[in-house]
């Protein structure tokens, strides 16, 4: 290495080290090898081609002044990616030119490192070592389609952004799609139905679905069985790469660096990545900034709690499959008293089914009642407004609608006060909300109701049988 280069780097890395925080420049800076200075054109040698993007998208502006500061105003840089396998450098270095003013020439993909699985096969975690064959299995839930997923008002744009990716995979702005939501909510079903969707319409597109949980136990055996290379070039050979409840990487470095290098690699490829998350992106902590900002380059769609109306044809939808019949009074009563977490409403469903035949009763309202309660007693049931609407309503033998309207009909006035009382007494709701929900009417005019429900079942005996049958039928026991 001439004296003059050297120095020349040595130079730009001292300029360097002052600009960026110490440990950028220890990741970044320090592996770099200035290997060649001729006709103004500074050639450095990086380890791997997403280090090179890395620098070109991070650095670029500071490395292009500093290297003209040092060489002069013509001076130009050049990458040399030199992979170093175990150790022994790779015979074929993949040399880069680009001209640091020209950015678009830089995105050619054929640039990167091509994958002869021929030449060098590359281990799939998935299979037993010692298999020769690469056959990646794409660990789809066929049961988790499209087609019976149950579009709704709570997950209409999760949805049709999934539509989106499967038709035209890598090809939208989409890139990641990141599913967001809480548990239950379909995050799993909609990124399987998506990756099922791609392969029927791309039979020739390598799928790939694996949970955050298998990737970092993939991981770490890669570590143990120092095959980290492969374990990462096996995930940077995938058309379309599905990683669910990524929240799981949380705090878990080293996993997060290669799923880095991972991302990084298909993203540039025009490749599809589809994530899944508990989290919005803003609340995933322990996440390395760097990856979160990738995940916001496409598009973050969450999925919201199931409204009744979607709870209840996925119910239905279940039970079509299944070849069940309910009363439709029961699936009422399931979707009303189950709305946070799908997973527990066809939980309760199967439990009921298999009650009924175990006991052989029929399923009614009151079985249905009884089993739900021991069913979802741990996970703070909450009776919804809605659900005391419901009740009221078919009690007093009044549509729905009309207790929801504005009207001043007396027995619709006297309806909608009960359906207030309980609401103020078995929900969370504030004031204000219950009144929303009852003709909306303001906080003033709910409280004022209560008090009436109040005044009455101390007065007039009839009313009070009202409110003592209402409540038996609104209460859990
Ligand atoms: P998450 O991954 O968000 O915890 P899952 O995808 O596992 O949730 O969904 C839980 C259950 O609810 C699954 O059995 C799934 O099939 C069902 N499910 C969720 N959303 C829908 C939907 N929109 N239509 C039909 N079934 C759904
Ligand atoms: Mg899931």
């Amino acid at each position: 290495m001439s004296k003059n280069l050297k120095q020349i780097w040595a130079n730009c890395l001292e300029v360097i080290r002052d600009n960026v925080p110490l440990q950028a420049y220890k990741t970044w800076f320090e592996p770099i090898k200035p290997v060649r200075l001729k006709n103004n054109v500074l050639t450095i040698q990086v380890p791997s081609q997403f280090f090179y993007e890395w620098l070109e998208e991070n650095y670029v502006t500071l490395l292009k002044k500093i290297i003209r500061k040092e060489i002069g105003p013509d001076a130009r840089l050049e990458y040399s990616i030199v992979m170093e396998n175990n150790g022994a450098k790779s015979s074929n270095p993949y040399t880069v030119k680009m001209p640091t003013t020209n950015k678009k020439a830089i995105k050619n993909p054929s640039v990167s490192a091509p994958l002869d699985i021929n030449v060098n096969p590359i281990k799939n975690p998935f299979i037993i070592p010692g298999l020769r064959k690469i056959n990646i299995d794409s660990n789809l839930n066929p049961n988790y389609s499209f087609d019976n997923f149950i579009e709704g008002d709570c997950n209409r744009l999760a949805r049709s952004a999934g539509y989106a990716v499967a038709e035209k995979p890598g090809g939208t702005a989409f890139n990641p799609l990141l599913i967001y939501g809480s548990v239950g909510f379909g995050k799993t079903h909609l990124s399987h139905a998506i990756g099922i969707s791609i392969k029927n319409r791309f039979p020739g597109k390598t799928v790939l679905y694996v949970s955050s949980e298998k990737f970092t136990q993939q991981y770490i055996e890669a570590v143990k069985t120092n095959n980290i290379n492969d374990f990462v070039h096996f995930y940077q050979m995938v058309d379309v790469l599905i990683v669910d409840d990524i929240q799981f990487l949380s705090g878990k470095e080293k996993t997060q660096e290669a799923f880095f290098h991972i991302f990084n690699h298909l993203h540039q490829l025009g490749k599809q990545i589809i994530l899944t998350s508990d989290k919005a992106p803003i609340e995933l902590q322990g996440m390395e900034q760097r990856l979160l900002s990738r995940f916001k380059w496409g598009l973050s769609a969450d999925l919201q709690a199931p409204d009744l109306k979607t709870r209840i044809a996925i119910l239905n939808q279940k039970m079509y499959a299944d070849g069940i019949e309910l009363p439709k009074e029961v699936v009422e009563y399931l979707a009303y008293s189950i709305s946070t977490n799908i997973r527990e409403l066809e939980g309760a469903l199967i439990s009921l089914i298999a009650q009924s035949s175990l006991n052989k009763k029929s399923i009614t309202l009151d079985l249905a009642k009884q089993m739900i309660d021991k069913f979802v007693k741990n996970t703070a049931r909450e009776v919804s407004i809605e659900y005391i609407q419901k009740v009221v309503c078919d009690y007093f033998d009044l549509p729905i609608e009309l207790m929801k309207s504005k009207t001043r009909k007396r027995e619709v006035v006297q309806a909608r006060q009960i359906a207030m009382y309980f609401s103020k007494k078995m929900t969370k709701s504030s004031l204000a909300n219950i009144g929303k929900h009852c003709g909306g009417k303001d906080h003033a005019t709910v409280l004022h109701a209560c008090r009436t429900v109040n005044n009455l079942s101390e007065t007039d005996k009839k009313f009070k049988t009202y409110l003592d049958d209402l409540d038996k039928k609104l209460s859990i026991q």
